[in-house]
């Protein structure tokens, strides 16, 4: 293994930033995996999650089992990381400019089709080099004024090489789930089943600015504006959330990091025997997922469990509302759609409007864009 110290470049006099990644090279020609952390910098679970993944892959390496190159950072955003206030550490959002972290991540796909149509031809694993190295130097080309835009371009340019990218993140309070581009749903469904996750949601990918979506859209569009070329989707990207944000200790951690492992040796990216999971997902559409908000302040006593199955117009929970002439009076909080609960809140108070439930369903309940922005 090789650890590569990475600087970004500071934003204030006399401070720096570090990114560190850690290098496993086999073949140069060998198919490239990327796996990070806590890119939202307030979900920890991937971040522990990775300290349990790495002796194994050291493990493997030394056993010379590992077949792929693997880039991994175990932790992805310490601009995030530092934004500590007054004991919590608020890692979702660039306090400088208000920006989720996992957005603004876009490539330029008319200037790409521009720049690869005449350099493809039939030959498929030439049109996959042409087109990485175009997706390359278009990166190469980004702007790096701020602090942010340093650290995306420096993440983009490793990951962005690799044919697996898998972005590590957790809800508030949930069951393990993944997203994932509808185009790779196979894949998909495979990695929920060896991580033990019961939903896999489906997305329109060029309908979003996400850090996994980044990676499998020039490859969707290529294909469709270039039907006459050979053109793989050559990258299986995911965000994988790993339930809730205290769900962070060793045992899921050492459980999760294995599962990973399985499905590598299952992908045949590692040497080993593979073995799969037969477990009932839950396979929903991005608008197929009832994010079921709140209509009013209070505090929410939620009356059914993670896990369980909903049906349209189920009480779910109860807001009890503070502050009304009468103690105590409770509105209800109901289910928009027939489902599995896979998501909650995770604090006793929560604000109007606020996302306090996601239930997986088959009906069209919302608009295929992401939950949040
Ligand atoms: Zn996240």
């Amino acid at each position: 293994m090789q650890v590569i110290h990475h600087t970004i470049p500071n934003s204030s006099i006399g401070t720096y930033r570090e990114l560190i990644e850690y290098q496993f090279n086999t073949a140069p020609s060998a198919p490239v995996v990327f796996i990070q952390a806590g890119l939202h910098a307030d979900e920890w679970p991937g971040i522990l999650t990775i300290q349990h993944l790495i002796p194994l892959l050291e493990q493997l390496e030394a056993d010379n089992k590992l077949i792929a190159n693997f880039r991994i950072l175990p932790y992805a955003n310490p601009i995030g990381l530092d934004q500590h206030f007054y004991g919590y550490t608020l890692g979702r959002l660039n306090r400088e400019n208000g920006q989720n972290f996992n957005r603004g991540f876009q490539l330029n796909l008319e200037s790409l089709v521009e720049t690869v149509k005449p350099q493809l031809s039939n030959d498929r694993n030439q049109n996959k080099e042409r087109i990485r190295a175009a997706i390359l130097q278009q990166v190469s080309d980004l702007p790096e004024v701020t602090e942010l835009q340093c650290l995306h371009k420096l993440i983009l340019s490793i990951s962005l090489q690799a044919d697996y990218v898998l972005d590590l993140h957790c809800d508030k309070k949930a069951l393990g789930h993944i997203y994932c581009s509808d185009h790779l749903q196979e894949t998909g469904k495979q990695l929920a089943s060896c991580l033990n996750f019961p939903v896999v949601i489906l997305e329109d990918v060029l309908e979003q600015n996400a850090f996994d979506g980044v990676h499998i859209q020039p490859w969707i569009w290529l294909q469709k504006q270039f039907t006459e070329y050979d053109i793989p989707l050559a990258c299986f990207s995911t965000t994988v959330e790993l339930r809730g944000k205290a769900d962070v200790n060793d045992t899921l951690a050492d459980m999760d990091s294995q599962n990973l492992i399985q499905f590598l040796i299952n992908q045949e990216l590692i040497a080993g025997n593979k073995q799969s999971r037969d477990i009932q997902l839950h396979i929903s559409r991005l608008e197929q997922i009832d994010a079921v908000t709140n209509a009013s302040p209070g505090f929410i006593n939620y009356t059914c469990q993670l896990g369980n199955t909903v049906q349209k117009g189920d009480k779910i929970a109860e807001i009890i509302l503070i502050g009304k002439d009468k103690a105590n009076q409770r509105t209800p909080v109901v289910a928009g759609t027939s489902g599995l609960l896979f998501g909650i809140h995770d604090l006793a108070l929560v604000r109007k409007g606020e996302v306090v439930a996601m239930i997986a369903g088959t009906e069209t309940v919302r608009e295929a864009k992401q939950i949040s922005d």
